[in-house]
Order: C-alpha cells, then sequence, then structure tokens
C-alpha cells in the first residue's frame, strides 16, 4: 500500500491527482485480502489507465492498480488463464508463442486484460467477447467471489455487466484456436501498422478514442473533423491532428481542459449532426463543479 499516491503517472493521458491510498496488490490472495478490509468502502479499480480521465483533484476513494497481478497458465492446448493485470499486448505475445489465434489486436492496445474485458475492447473484427470463457470476481458490493461465464457478463459495445455492477475482475479464461504463427504474426502487423498510420502514438499522451461511434458506419471521429474539431484547444489539451477523436495532453492539461473539450465536442456534434454522443473514456475521482455540470450532459454507458 502506498500514500499520498500521484495517479497522474498511472494514466496514458498523464492526468490525475492524489490518491491517500493505493494498493498494487501482487496475487489474487493479496486482493482477497484487501477486500476483507476495505470491501464495504468504495474501491476504485484501475487497471493500466488507458481508458480513463483521473481528476486533477485527485480520487477520495481508495485505489487498487493491478498491474502486479500478471500470471497466466494454460489449460490445455488452446485454453489460456491470466491474471487481471497483465498487459493486454504481452497476452498477445504471449499467445502468438503457442501459435493461438483470436486476439492479435491486442499487441495495439495500452490495457490490461481486466480493462479489456470490462470494457469488451475490439478493433477490426476482432473482440474480447469472441473468446472469453469466463472471469473470476469480487463483486464490490457484497465481497463474494464468484465466476461469470461469458453469458453473465453481458459484453456489448464498450460495456459490461462487471463494470455496471461494481465487480472487481481477477482473472480471465479465454479459449482461442490454433493457427499458423505467419499467419498470427501478419495480423498483428496489420494492427501495429494500422495505428500507425491512424491514431496519434503514446509519445502523445492519450486516452484512445473519446466518444463512441454513433452507428456502426458512423464514425466519431469523422463528425469531429466535420466540424472542424482538429487542433481545438482547452488549455493544454488538444484535439489531434491525427484523429479528432484522441485528445492529446500537451504538457500540463488537468481534466477541466479536457472536460472543457469535451463538452465543445458533445455539444458540436449534437448541433450540427443529432447524435448524443456516449462517453468512451471513464472519468475517476472527485470533480470540480464545473466537471460535474459538464459530465452530467454525457451518457457514459
Ligand atoms: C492509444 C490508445 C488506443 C486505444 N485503442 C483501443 C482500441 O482499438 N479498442 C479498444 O477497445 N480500446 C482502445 N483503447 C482504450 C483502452 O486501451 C482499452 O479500453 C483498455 O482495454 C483499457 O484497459 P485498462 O487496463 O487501461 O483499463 P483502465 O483504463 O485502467 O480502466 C478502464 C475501466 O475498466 C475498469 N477496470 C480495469 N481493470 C479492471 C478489473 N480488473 N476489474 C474490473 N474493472 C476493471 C476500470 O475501473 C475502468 O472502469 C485505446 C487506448 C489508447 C490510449
Amino acid at each position: 500500500m502506498i500514500e499520498n499516491y500521484s495517479l497522474k503517472e498511472h494514466t496514458t493521458l498523464k492526468i490525475g491527482g492524489i490518491s491517500k491510498i493505493v494498493y498494487f496488490p501482487k496475487s489474487v490472495e493479496e486482493i482477497y485480502a484487501i477486500k476483507n478490509n476495505s470491501c464495504a468502502e468504495k474501491l476504485t479499480v484501475i487497471g493500466e489507465g488507458s481508458n480513463l480521465l483521473v481528476s486533477s483533484q485527485g480520487v477520495e476513494e481508495k485505489v487498487l492498480i493491478t498491474k502486479n497481478m500478471k500470471k497466466h497458465e494454460f489449460i490445455g492446448e488452446e485454453t489460456i488463464k491470466t491474471e487481471c493485470g497483465l498487459k493486454s499486448a504481452n497476452l498477445a505475445k504471449i499467445l502468438l508463442e503457442k501459435s493461438l489465434t483470436g486476439l492479435e489486436f491486442l499487441i495495439g492496445i495500452p490495457g490490461s486484460v481486466g480493462g479489456a474485458v470490462t470494457m469488451n475492447s475490439s478493433a477490426h473484427g476482432q473482440a474480447i467477447e469472441d473468446v472469453i470463457e469466463a472471469v473470476e470476481v469480487i463483486d464490490l458490493n457484497t465481497c463474494e467471489i464468484k465466476t461469470l461465464n461469458k453469458e453473465d457478463l453481458k459484453l456489448c459495445y464498450r460495456n459490461s455487466f462487471v463494470e455496471k455492477n461494481r465487480h472487481l475482475i481477477l482473472t480471465a479464461t479465454f479459449k482461442l484456436k490454433k493457427a499458423n504463427p505467419k499467419d498470427i504474426m501478419e495480423k498483428m502487423e496489420f494492427h501495429l501498422n494500422y495505428r500507425k498510420q491512424n491514431h496519434p502514438s503514446l509519445t502523445e499522451s492519450n486516452a484512445g478514442s473519446t466518444f463512441r461511434n454513433p452507428e456502426r458506419k458512423v464514425h466519431a471521429g469523422r463528425l469531429f473533423e466535420e466540424l472542424g474539431a482538429k487542433n481545438w484547444r482547452e488549455g493544454a489539451a488538444k484535439v489531434s491532428e491525427k484523429h479528432a477523436n484522441f485528445l492529446i495532453n500537451t504538457g500540463d492539461a488537468t481534466s477541466l481542459d479536457i472536460s472543457r473539450l469535451m463538452y465543445r465536442m458533445h455539444s458540436g456534434v449534437k448541433e450540427k449532426f443529432g447524435y448524443d454522443l456516449i462517453a468512451e473514456i471513464r472519468y475517476v475521482g472527485v470533480p470540480t463543479t464545473e466537471e460535474e455540470e459538464i459530465w452530467k450532459n454525457f451518457t457514459v454507458h
């Protein structure tokens, strides 16, 4: 446990204030212990912080960061069980070594397994929901530990039962298929090249797509582009020149800068195109009064 820990370094946006108490458990057993001590209190769970806007005013609740929970084991030839904090890209590499296909897209996603399952991560025709078998969770409301199968998870576009119902994913089990390693490598290269060409890299601090696409063939990024939002700025936050659904922290941006930009983008699209966009990134922590007002305009789930 670390006291007065700055969450800034633990988000890909490089924004976030202090949390008074942060746990970095190394095993499921350690999580059980934390749960026994503090389950009744609220607990904020963070994986790699790649889909988060953490308040610059900090987080009141205790925070649990899963990055040290990264063990995995194979069950038979085609099934893998991993702890929640394993990096998504590392899972993709482990599967490549065993010639298993199904999660190549994770090679380009800077999150953890727990975050990927919670958000039902996907890209270019592959998605967590296609290969997930089950997860072990702690229900943070009741402290009960249980197994949820694929149907219980109710995975849909960037959403799941887990997030809506405050469950902490401990482990996830995936069923893959054997394939030619050359084909797996090619798919991974496709994902990495596509990102290199179309998305800002993490040398420009960002949290991926800010809003969900409103329809399958209507991309939020394209709507922002048509709105002329590229390069819009609020304080030290700006809309990426490369992809207008990505927001960049150019230095010392605050969560309020990002929230203000999101508000301009959201209301601009609503006025011009009539879409009430749903936020893809999650706000965590203590909002300022202005942030609270802004976030009331966004549906999150
Ligand atoms: C450059 C870039 C590109 C991206 N591209 C994509 C993409 O193509 N497709 C895509 O789907 N996403 C993409 N993302 C978004 C993000 O990487 C994914 O959603 C990722 O899976 C989130 O994982 P995380 O560990 O960082 O989660 P966090 O950001 O830490 O958390 C996200 C949510 O998951 C919850 N959570 C995390 N771990 C657990 C757990 N163990 N148990 C319960 N809840 C948990 C958190 O409480 C929070 O609500 C991108 C992000 C970036 C920065």
